[in-house]
């Protein structure tokens, strides 16, 4: 085959690699896109926890990939990448299917790294897909229907004690968001909620250490105790074996433990192991694997091959998270695009705008551009509202908005602490509600219309809102 009539190949499709595709095809790249990966559905990985709790629904956080990409340029491949040959320009599947390439994309996002820690892997649940949320959300509900069966205490005990490994922002979004909703769930049940603990336990001396969301400390600390349950936060504390039921750790060199029907593991994240096969020296990897690349976001040494998210590192370190895998696919595409056309490349640019994290049912901490920190519900709007603005496509993203607003403005999602009659929010606190919601759902729409207004147009035409919008624009 002609080299120019290789495809571009984009290996994983999550915030790089969809996001290269979508912008690829956006801009009508004059090459076929292969776009391979082993799930059906792209995971919205910052809002697993509210797939769990039931405040989003699978849809909205895990749409499927078919829904997703509707354009032709796009040939969307599940399967599993097997090995790449970075000489001979190849790329080999576990179906046995095989492409070879004029451009690459390396976009495979990384794993749980569970530290050679005896049991780990076995007796933990990880959280880093749709399907670990939704067997970790039946295992908890298993775990409460059992208790509230059983009169053997120390049995009921394990079965309401969730053991969480690591202070990070995931281990405490999850202390958080189980504290509020294990509680509400067990009350269902007639289980007395006092009964449930949540352990969080952390190596280092403060929660969120070394971490990008350090600045919201103080809004998670206070949260993690104003949950519906209190959160116990174990400092100074190394894991150092798993057993069924039964987490064990060092503390003050002596040895404990903590029997647990429930324990999850979000201490670590490790280098996806393709990335391990690839020829290219140690050198041009950090000390986790990563690949170092330019600021075009190249392979030095296979200028051709381009790489971004969780895979890569560049001399300015930049956190491992979905903001910067995003805006580093939509950079991919422009420079490829570039090489394609014979243009000059251009330095990716990343802007860090700040930090969200969950910390209950309805509560958040938003650090804004590191100098404001709204947190409780108003946090919430911020977090949820900007999640549902980033969700890869427009129509996925004005669906998902606007079934969230609905939920927002009448307040359909549960609230951990309010009986039923708190439930209903007030009129003062649903104007504000309203309010909050219109401005991040006009703001949706005008995104929307910025960047794909034909589609835009036609499929809000009944509405007569693009004509209203056109004649306001007119009159300015
Ligand atoms: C629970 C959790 C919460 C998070 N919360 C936040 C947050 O609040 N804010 C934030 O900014 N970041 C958050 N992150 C981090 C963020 O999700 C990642 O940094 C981001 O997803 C990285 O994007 P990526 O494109 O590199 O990889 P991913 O988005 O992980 O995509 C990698 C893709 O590659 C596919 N893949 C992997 N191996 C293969 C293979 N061999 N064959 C085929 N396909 C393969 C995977 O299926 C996946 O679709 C969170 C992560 C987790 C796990």
């Amino acid at each position: 085959m002609n080299p120019s009539n290789l495809p571009t190949v984009i290996l994983g499709s999550g915030f790089t690699g969809l996001f290269t595709a979508l912008h690829l095809c956006h801009h009508r790249h004059s090459r076929p896109i292969i776009l391979i990966d082993q799930a059906d559905r792209f995971v919205f990985k910052p809002l697993l926890y509210e797939l769990l709790s039931g405040e989003l629904t699978d849809n909205q956080v895990q749409p499927r990939y078919e829904k997703l990409l509707a354009c032709d340029g796009i040939t969307f491949v599940q399967d599993t990448v097997q090995s790449v040959d970075l000489h001979q320009r190849q790329v080999k599947l576990a179906s046995g299917l095989q492409y070879a390439y004029d451009h690459l994309v390396l976009a495979l996002g990384s794993t749980t790294n569970y530290f050679d820690i005896p049991g780990a892997r076995e007796y933990t649940f990880a959280f880093r897909t749709g399907e670990d949320a939704l067997l970790l959300g039946r295992h908890l509900r298993e775990c409460l229907q059992q208790a509230s069966q059983t009169s053997d205490l120390e049995r009921r005990r394990a079965l309401l004690t969730v053991a969480i490994a690591g202070a990070g922002p995931s281990g405490i979004e999850m202390a958080a968001t189980l504290a509020d909703l294990l509680p509400q769930w067990y009350r269902k049940l007639n289980g007395d909620p006092t009964e449930i603990q949540i352990f969080v336990i952390n190596r280092g001396q403060e929660i969120l250490k070394g971490d990008i969301n350090s600045h919201l400390r103080k809004a998670a600390e206070r949260a993690l105790q104003q949950r519906a349950i209190p959160v116990h936060v174990v400092n100074e504390a190394a894991v150092s074996a798993i057993y069924p039921e039964c987490l064990e750790y060092q503390q003050a060199k002596e040895s404990k433990t903590i029997a647990a029907a429930t324990m999850i593991w979000t201490a670590g994240t490790a280098v996806n192991p393709l990335l391990k096969e690839l020829a290219v020296p140690d050198n041009l990897r950090d000390r986790s694997g990563r690949l170092r690349i330019a600021p075009t976001l190249q392979l030095p040494t296979f200028p051709e091959v381009f790489v971004g998210g969780d895979n890569a590192t560049l001399a300015m370190m930049l956190p491992a998270t979905a903001q910067v895998a995003y805006q580093q696919g939509a950079a991919i595409a422009h420079n490829l695009m570039a090489l394609v056309q014979g243009k000059p490349l251009k330095p990716a640019k990343v802007a860090l705008r700040g930090t969200l994290m969950k910390l209950g049912l309805g509560e958040s901490a938003a650090n804004l551009f590191d100098r404001f920190i709204i947190a409780g519900r108003s946090g919430h709007l911020i977090r949820q509202g900007t999640y549902l603005e980033l969700l890869p496509t427009p129509v996925h993203n004005f669906k998902a908005t606007v079934d969230w607003l609905t939920d927002e403005i009448f307040s359909r999602h549960s609230q951990p602490n309010l009986t039923k009659s708190e439930f209903s929010p007030r009129p003062w606190q649903r104007l504000g509600n309203i309010a909050a919601v219109l401005v991040i759902a006009s703001s949706g729409a005008l995104f929307w219309r910025a960047i794909q207004p034909t589609q835009f147009n036609q499929i809000l035409q009944p509405t007569g809102l693009p004509v209203l919008l056109d004649q306001l624009q007119q009159s300015q």
